[in-house]
């Protein structure tokens, strides 16, 4: 294995109390303590309201954005495409990061239907692995190697030009083509019914160009399918990778305490309004906050932020913090570093 970069915690345990082990546990339950009260005294508008009804807006726009497309001017027609693919990543990303965590309602029932929604009609891809990479291998294995380690973004294969510009353009195309492969391991009817609402997805999206937005061609019908399913895609790859990417990585028998593995493996970008609105603060202001509560909607983790990052700073543990700009450059500069060699193991000194 590479060679181990140590990081030792600064805190001192104080005398008798649980070393190792112990004391991680002890942290994260005091924190939990703290963010518990602010979730209890704050109300369902707070807890669930605010991001339902950013997705509900999203939804009644659509029928706008097609509609816009049958117009002769430029600029409702570019308006049009805009509306149609800001929705698109506000149902993909935010919809179906919210549904797949199941932090959009209590109901077990509407979460399992919000799920199959947004994750297999609006996103082309399975409701099965979405929950599997991303909630049990990548939250349960935070930067973990062989786990969680964001591996599945890296293609060592492509140039950091062609990686950064070219690659997000992919994304649409290469989404319900990874789905399909994914199915040869889930059982005939789940497999059976992904692909039907993938495919409902995707020719519903393709018949209401036709015959809503009055595109003469297949050929253009597509292409705008394309278009608009591709608008914010270069953010959403760059943020993937910005996250954890280039942060400790831990070895899988040396795996840290829950606390130490998201405040070291985790980074927080400033807010951004329109990937606020798209991506949703998990994804982009507070997801230190999310990999530590990943129930809590965007919203709530908006608010336990402050919470959190006083928590952490007051314990002296990481709050990774830097500027999507910032980060870029990095990735451009370090690519090899990053994004093609095995990233050095992080080794907890005092934590095992
Ligand atoms: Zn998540």
């Amino acid at each position: 294995s590479p060679p181990g970069v140590p990081w030792r915690p600064p805190m001192e345990p104080a005398p008798g109390a649980p070393r190792g082990k112990g004391g991680g546990e002890a942290l994260l339950g005091e924190l939990e303590a703290l963010v518990q009260d602010v979730v209890r005294t704050s109300s369902w508008w707070e807890r669930h309201g605010v991001d339902c009804a950013i997705l509900a807006l999203s939804l009644l726009a659509v029928p706008a954005g097609f509609l816009s497309l049958r117009s002769e001017n430029v600029l409702v027609l570019a308006l049009g495409v805009i509306v149609l693919g800001v929705c698109h990543y506000t149902l993909t990303v935010k919809g179906s990061h919210l549904a797949t965590h199941g932090a959009l309602t209590k109901s077990k029932r509407w979460s399992r239907i919000w799920e199959l929604f947004f994750v297999e009609v609006c996103s082309s891809f399975t409701a099965e692995y979405a929950k599997y990479g991303h909630v049990k291998m990548h939250h349960g294995y935070t930067n973990v190697l062989g786990l969680g380690d964001s591996s599945t973004w890296r293609l060592p294969f492509l140039n950091r030009y062609v990686y950064m510009f070219f690659a997000p353009l992919l994304i649409p195309v290469i989404t319900p083509l990874v789905a399909v492969e994914r199915l040869r391991k889930v059982e005939l009817r789940s497999a059976v019914r992904t692909l039907g609402l993938i495919s409902l997805g995707l020719y519903a999206h393709y018949w209401l160009l036709l015959n809503v937005s009055g595109f003469g061609s297949p050929g253009s019908a597509l292409l705008c399918m394309l278009t608009t399913r591709s608008l914010l895609a270069h953010p959403y790859l760059h943020v993937n990778i910005f996250q954890h990417i280039g942060l400790p990585m831990f070895s899988r028998d040396k795996k840290p305490r829950r606390i130490h593995m998201m405040s070291l493996g985790v980074l927080n970008l400033p807010r951004l309004p329109v990937l606020d609105w798209a991506f949703g603060h998990s994804l982009i202001s507070c997801h230190v906050e999310h990999h530590l509560f990943p129930q809590l909607s965007d919203n709530m983790c908006l608010k336990v932020k402050p919470v959190v990052s006083q928590f952490l700073q007051e314990k002296q543990l990481p709050y990774h913090e830097d500027s999507y700009l910032a980060r870029f450059w990095l990735f451009l500069r370090r690519y090899e570093e990053f994004m093609v060699q095995t990233p050095p193991i992080t080794e907890l000194v005092g934590l095992q």
